[in-house]
């Protein structure tokens, strides 16, 4: 506790400072709008480009003054004080702490402008394709005020379009659709089909949301090999077994292992002496474990569900189909076969990288949230970011009350229905944010009941549900949410809620962090608006069954069940914490494997940079093959170094998919094979390094191998001849191989490191 205290501390302090020499620099700031007003676009603009030429912002009153004028004209929106002053800290590099409602994408654009006129190229980055869009037609007339340009990468964009878009000095993008173009890019053989233009700063919507909570999320590219498969008779052998009998599953459903009984009955079936034996072992046995999870652990409407003749992925936390997420290869083959559909190409994994890996490349971060003091431990960790907190323009005039903590789920779920009725009765919007789908159905089926109608949002269509969710501030409404539903939007009250007191928001239970609490009730009290928030919880929830497993606490229900008694609330305060220390556990831990690797990367990335924009390539294949050379004394020397550029990153490229497979199994195995000796993460580096070592000599010799043998003419080289040809077709996705986001994921999680 005391160190905790001593930490706490030592943030108030810090923040205190910035505070002072930053509420000076705004107020001079203030003071000088009035003279500014006077000037025309142009002459303000001039006066912004004067103070930023030297690629710094030389006068930080007069530029925030200018941002004001320019805000009012151009977006009808004069900037407040504290607005100005996050603008400043961002500036700077924090993460700015600003509640919900306060005006964060003003500043955020405010922000880049900034950046942007002192030369350096800002991603602004958002949670989805819908508030990049949003975000960048908003604030286009800001930015593009002083000359500047604006645009969004988006999910639908062709490779011109983005390619253009990437240009801007002030990209909005969904952090997937970032690292989506990254890993492509770093599959091109001619600079001239890359998208991106790198950038400078990365300006963080949602910080903690990207930051932290999805941080450990792999983007992944992976590209069509006509590979190995589940076949339709491995599938039918395998349908027909039997659990306990044939087949075991462990007590989280994370793993399925065959009995004796079990193999025998599919060696029978499918005519071989041993699926143990030397040759079936990377085969058969192989394809016999993806059907079996696919069989056992894979159930269809809960994991995933077939629609138009194709498997879709349910994340259950979101409650939606995820439509960029795949099962790794051979578990996707093996559910479409299991279901009888077309079984779609194997694939290989070519690429993947961390949103976090993917944070790290840029030279400068800074990002806003309303919940970030809470995330302070991880931001300083793993980005060595600091946080600003910035006051409300108005007061708070929320009130926040405490926890109703009931002893069973039934009691809790009675009194959150009689809650909500009794609210609505008077005509007050409720928003109630749920956990998952499960519980939003079941809530909407229990008022629907007693005759209330409500809205129910589940993540499936960010659009769609920000227009609703703006509406849930109007009069009567009852909104049930989960956490990613209407993310980034403003819910205004309609005529006369402010009489009422203003939003209720009610959490059905308390959440795994107090950020992801906190950003639920954040949703009521806008701007100085009144509202309230509650939360309702059962000794039963999760987080209290996990959290508070090594504690006991007594106390006396009432008559409804309620326990009304600080003991308890402070018990569940406890079990949060526990869960937050557990999640910063895993998020280091994950985080040290991960860590080497994107160091890796960094290596193999020069190095194709060099391969790219030099002729290394082919001087480096002359000089290993200097016969071969002679024989290709023909060809064009043009045409000779891109062949050799193509070989070399062919090499290059494959070589380090292998090495991501490698460590993926190894980082599986390690912890069965170190126990006694090393710590797993020491051994898992030892192998990482050694295996490093050797990948970029390998590459040189399979190149200058393939550099003696392909075919080589006066169109370059066939690669395709000798099976070496890039995939035809590329597809990314997100694993949700995320232990911080929980909901189900677990055994896909398990199924890709066992197989990859
Ligand atoms: P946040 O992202 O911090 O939750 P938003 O950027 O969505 O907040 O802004 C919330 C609302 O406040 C928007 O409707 C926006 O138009 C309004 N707003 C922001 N800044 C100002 C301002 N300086 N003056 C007037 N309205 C503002
Ligand atoms: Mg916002």
């Amino acid at each position: 506790m005391g160190a905790f205290d001593w930490f706490w501390k030592a943030l108030g302090a810090q923040s205190e400072r910035n505070d002072r020499k930053s509420r000076q620099t705004v107020s001079v700031a203030d003071d000088r709008v009035a003279e500014l007003e006077r000037l025309s676009d142009t002459e303000l603009v001039a006066a912004a480009r004067a103070i930023t030429r030297d690629g710094e912002i030389s006068d930080r009153s007069e530029f925030l003054a200018i941002l004001q004028v320019a805000a009012s004209r151009t977006l009808d929106m004069r900037p407040f004080s504290v607005q100005s002053q996050a603008v400043l800290r961002m500036l700077e590099g924090d993460v700015i702490q600003m509640a919900t409602g306060e005006g964060k994408t003003l500043v955020g654009a405010m922000t880049a402008t900034g950046f942007a006129l002192t030369g350096r190229r800002v991603h602004a980055i958002t949670v989805n394709d819908y508030l990049a869009r949003r975000d960048a037609e908003w604030m286009r007339p800001l930015v593009e005020f002083f000359g500047l340009t604006v645009s969004a990468v988006t999910e639908k964009l062709s490779a011109d379009e983005r390619r253009k878009a990437y240009r801007a000095d002030v990209v909005y993008a969904p952090v997937n659709e970032l690292g989506f173009d990254l890993l492509r890019d770093n599959q091109v053989t001619d600079r001239a089909q890359m998208v991106r233009t790198p950038a400078d700063v990365a300006l963080i919507d949602e910080a903690d949301s990207v930051l932290v909570d999805e941080a450990l999320v792999p983007l992944v590219l992976a590209g069509s090999v006509a590979g190995e498969q589940t076949t339709g008779e491995i599938t039918a052998a395998v349908s027909g077994l039997r659990e306990h009998e044939h087949y075991t599953i462990d007590d989280d459903h994370r793993n399925v292992f065959l009995t004796d009984a079990g193999a025998h009955r599919l060696e029978r079936e499918l005519g071989i002496d041993s699926l143990y034996a030397d040759e079936h072992i990377g085969t058969t046995l192989v394809r016999v474990n993806l059907a079996l999870h696919a069989k056992a652990l894979l159930i269809r409407d809960i994991h995933y569900l077939v629609e138009d003749g194709k498997v879709a992925l349910i994340d259950a936390s979101r409650g939606r189909v995820a439509d960029l997420q795949r099962w790794p290869d051979g578990l996707q083959a093996a559910v479409e076969a299991k279901e009888g559909l077309t079984v779609t190409d194997g694939g290989r994994i070519l690429d993947q990288i961390t949103l976090q890996a993917l944070m790290g490349r840029y030279p400068q971060l800074c990002g806003m949230t309303g919940t970030a003091v809470e995330a302070v431990d991880q931001l300083r960790e793993f980005y060595d970011l600091r946080v600003s907190v910035i006051e409300r323009n108005r007061p708070l005039q929320r009130i926040d009350e405490d926890d109703r903590v009931y002893a069973r789920l039934e009691d809790k779920n009675a009194a959150l229905v009689e809650r909500i009725a009794e609210i609505h009765a008077t005509g007050q919007p409720i928003l109630v944010g749920t956990h998952d789908v499960a519980e939003s159905e079941f809530l909407a089926e229990e008022l629907g009941k007693r005759g209330i109608e409500l809205n129910v949002l589940n993540a499936k269509n960010d659009e769609e549900e920000a227009g609703i969710i703006a509406e849930a501030g109007e009069r009567g409404r009852v909104t049930v949410s989960t956490q990613m539903a209407g993310r980034g939007t403003d819910i205004r009250l309609g005529e006369g809620v402010a009489e009422l007191g203003g939003l209720a928001v009610i959490g059905t239970s308390r959440h795994r962090t107090s950020r992801l609490d906190n950003q639920l009730r954040g949703r009521a009290g806008r701007q100085g608006d009144p509202g309230m928030s509650v939360f309702y919880l059962s000794l039963e929830d999760d987080l209290i069954e996990t959290g508070g497993a090594d504690t006991a606490v007594s106390a006396q229900p009432d008559g409804d069940g309620l326990l009304d008694n600080r003991k308890v609330r402070d018990f569940v305060n406890h079990c949060q914490r526990v869960t937050e220390n557990q999640l910063l556990t895993i998020h280091s831990q994950t985080w040290k494997y991960n860590r080497l690797l994107a160091d890796q990367r960094k290596i193999i990335d020069t190095r194709r940079d060099d391969l790219l924009d030099t002729d290394k390539a082919v001087a480096e294949l002359r000089e290993r093959a200097p016969e071969r050379a002679e024989e290709l004394a023909d060809v064009d020397a043009q045409v000779l170094e891109q062949a050799a550029r193509e070989i070399m990153l062919f090499h290059l490229d494959d070589e380090w998919a292998e090495h991501l497979a490698t460590m993926d199994d190894v980082r599986e195995s390690i912890h069965l094979r170190a126990v006694a000796k090393e710590t797993p993460i020491d051994e898992f580096h030892r192998i990482a390094v050694r295996e490093f070592k050797d990948l970029a000599q390998r590459a040189v010799d399979k190149s200058v191998e393939t550099f003696r043998t392909a075919r080589i003419d006066a169109e370059g080289v066939h690669l395709g001849d000798d099976g070496l040809a890039r995939p035809s077709a590329t597809w990314t996705y997100m694993v949700s191989d995320n232990p911080l986001a929980g909901g189900g994921s677990g055994a896909l999680a398990t199924m890709e490191r066992f197989f990859s």
